[in-house]
């Protein structure tokens, strides 16, 4: 039976009918997508959030609904749903395809053609690990409740553990027996190769090559990706044998990265989003407990402190984390670092502090959901509070050491990014410790020279010489240039690019409009620039596949170009079809909604760019022309200089007329 789940994956994975990729396509849409990793604000006919492909305080990154594509004025990236989710799942092209089917429950009927080898070969390891990842996770639920040593050893234990049924079921937790190999014989049974077992981490191999399972004689936490795919697992044990590790988790497996994973993200994200926190547990019997009390934005790093992909995960969902802490002080103090880590990546963190012996797990059980809710609410400070008067009530008869702790809190308040809630804080801390704001500030502007002198010239250059130029990628011309980060562009030549790239966005977002004639615009504006190319050398390829497209009657449009797997022609279509793309500023209010008057405006656009083009190239001729002249050394060639000459300059005031013309 598992190997039919397994093989039914594998043909779903190998081919999707066209006609299926279609419907995949036109009912994804592209705000369910996104906004199932990122919190998206309704920002006039757009969505915003902060772009969860870089590292960003402001939103820069914009979804439209209407046009099914996303695009970051930061970092660039853009394209459409399924680009969406091949970056931020990390899958391929069909695997993306195949997670939007699952998403939006079309079947992929199976096709019942044989394999070839080659086929087979090709079947991505990541694939493999995930599905091994999935046979095991079905698996330990079966171990769990279907067999006698589960029910009385595993079952049990969560029953003791006051877990209810339906969470089990919610959390998918599982049991693997006693015994060396119970996980692993099965897998192989059901048709596993040993390579993939040993890459998903959950079989090891001996010194004298014998397959064992990692995991033994444990209860099973499968660890979920943030859209809910299982990636590996923590396993308690059961017995009370000190020498063996209580927990023991996955290793680093393709499909497992620890430092970027939070658990219990998956079932999380919802209510973050509403809440606007999250709180951040210790480990998976935490997170469970609240689930358990209906607090359900909880997450937890599996037992390590965070790290900072961790928290730019966090990020991409709520502007505010609370830190709950069970009641030893020596723990509560290792991890106060890691909270700066939080407040330098822009986050508001609160904390809570359990009694003396209790962690949110205990403690919820004891207090059952409605105390529990009450003790949150009333105990919850913000950090620097938190802080403050655990240095106070340490520190109460110890000048030196207060000083240290007062140092200490001014590096966790300069580490805040905003300058207004850095004020705020040091005044109330100014109030705490009962001195002076002023100084508490003139300590912080002390740290932050320290810093500066720390950090290397080289970056601030950096980012100095990109703001200045602030041109994006597409535009800059050769590689060489791009690479000295110095992008030299004369007046004109701006002003053509801007022509050649505004050309590309009428044609991407009207280029299918039968305008004229009855045949598609994008058809009429390659006739009138048959003798013209972009510089750009982005644009030129696009334009030569709309050429070569043309040639059989079609239209290369926005949909042809947003399924190239070619990343920098996504982004930049993607961008040309963003509303917050624009040359003139009128262009997006006469656009905004499109009534068949404004078709007229299109086709006056299209001209008016076009004969911008034009002169743009015949000026480039004359500057040429002007050259040969100089250099001409006979007067047969003078002469030719100078009647080309004429004939540019008079198709030069020809075309600025038609300009005038079409303005007008
Ligand atoms: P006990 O019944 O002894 O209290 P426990 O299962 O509740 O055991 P704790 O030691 O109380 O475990 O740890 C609390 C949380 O910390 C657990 O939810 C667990 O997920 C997490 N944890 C502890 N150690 C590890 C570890 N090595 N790796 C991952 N998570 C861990
Ligand atoms: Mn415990």
């Amino acid at each position: 039976m598992f190997y039919c789940i397994f093989f039914g994956d594998f043909l779903f994975f190998m081919m999707i009918p066209s006609d299926i990729i279609q419907q995949i396509k036109d009912r994804s849409d592209i705000f369910e997508v996104v906004n199932d990793f990122v919190s998206l604000k309704k920002k006039g006919q757009n969505y915003t959030a902060c772009c969860p492909f870089h590292n960003e305080k402001t939103p820069s990154f914009s979804v439209s609904q209407v046009k099914g594509i996303y695009k970051c004025f930061g970092c660039g990236k853009g394209g459409d749903s399924v680009s969406f989710i091949m970056d931020i799942e990390n899958l391929s092209y069909p695997e993306a395809l195949r997670w939007l089917a699952k998403k939006y429950q079309i079947e992929i009927p199976d096709d019942d053609k044989p394999l070839t080898d080659e086929q087979i070969n090709q079947f991505n390891e990541k694939e493999s690990v995930f599905v091994i990842h999935e046979f095991a996770h079905q698996y330990f639920i079966q171990q769990l409740k279907n067999t006698d040593e589960g029910k009385t050893v595993g079952l049990s234990y969560f029953k003791e553990r006051d877990f209810r049924d339906f969470i089990i079921d919610k959390f998918g937790l599982g049991y693997n027996p006693t015994g060396w190999n119970t996980f692993t014989k099965a897998a192989l049974e059901a048709g596993f190769k040993e390579d993939t077992l040993i890459k998903s981490g959950l079989t090891l191999k001996t010194d004298k090559g014998a397959l064992i399972d990692r995991f033994r004689d444990r209860v099973m936490f499968p660890i979920f990706s943030v859209a809910g795919r299982v990636i590996g697992f923590g396993g308690r044990i059961m017995t009370t044998d000190k020498k063996v590790a209580k927990y023991l988790n996955s290793p680093e497996t393709p499909i497992y990265e620890k430092s970027k994973v939070l658990y219990g993200l998956n079932f999380a994200k919802k209510t973050i989003r509403e809440k606007e926190n999250c709180y951040l547990v210790e480990g998976y019997t935490d997170v469970i407990s609240l689930h358990q009390v209906e607090i359900l934005n909880v997450v937890s790093s599996s037992g390590t402190s965070l790290t900072i992909e961790q928290i730019r995960l966090l990020r991409r969902f709520t502007p505010l984390v609370t830190v709950l802490y069970d009641g030893d002080f020596a723990g509560i103090k290792a991890s106060l670092r890691g909270i700066d880590l939080i407040l330098e990546e822009g986050l508001d963190v609160k904390v809570l502090l359990f009694p003396d012996g209790e962690d949110p797990d205990s403690y919820s059980k004891k207090l059952g959901q409605v105390e529990f809710y009450e003790f949150l609410e009333k105990n919850t400070q913000d950090f620097i509070t938190f802080k403050t008067n655990l240095f106070i009530k340490e520190t109460i008869n110890d000048p030196i050491k207060r000083a240290e702790g007062i140092k200490d809190i001014i590096a966790s308040i300069t580490k805040i990014p905003d300058v207004v809630k850095r004020e705020l804080f040091f005044q109330l801390t100014a109030k705490l410790l009962d001195t002076k704001e002023e100084i508490l500030i003139s300590e912080s502007e002390k740290i932050i020279q320290k810093e500066k002198k720390k950090a290397p010239l080289l970056e601030e250059n950096k980012t100095q010489n990109n703001e200045e130029t602030n041109v994006t990628n597409d535009e800059n011309i050769t590689e060489d240039k791009q690479k000295e980060g110095v992008f030299i562009f004369s007046r004109e030549e701006k002003g053509e690019y801007k022509q050649e790239k505004e050309l590309l966005h009428l044609i991407l977002n009207y280029g299918e409009l039968e305008l004229i004639d009855e045949k598609p615009l994008l058809f009429f504006i390659l006739n009138e620039i048959a003798d013209l190319n972009f510089h750009i050398p982005l644009y030129q390829t696009m334009l030569d596949d709309m050429r070569l497209e043309a040639k059989f009657d079609r239209v290369a449009g926005k949909e042809y170009f947003l399924n190239k797997e070619n990343e920098a022609i996504k982004n930049l279509v993607a961008e040309l079809l963003m509303p917050k793309y624009t040359i003139s500023e009128s262009w997006e209010k006469k656009f905004m909604v499109f009534t068949p008057q404004e078709k007229d405006h299109v086709l006056v656009n299209v001209q008016e760019v076009i004969l911008r083009l034009k002169i743009f190239y015949i000026l480039r001729m004359i500057k040429e022309n002007e050259k040969n002249l100089k250099n001409a050394e006979t007067e047969e060639a003078q002469d030719n200089c100078l009647m080309v000459g004429l004939k540019l300059e008079a198709m030069r005031k020809e075309i600025a007329k038609g300009l005038n013309n079409a303005i007008f």
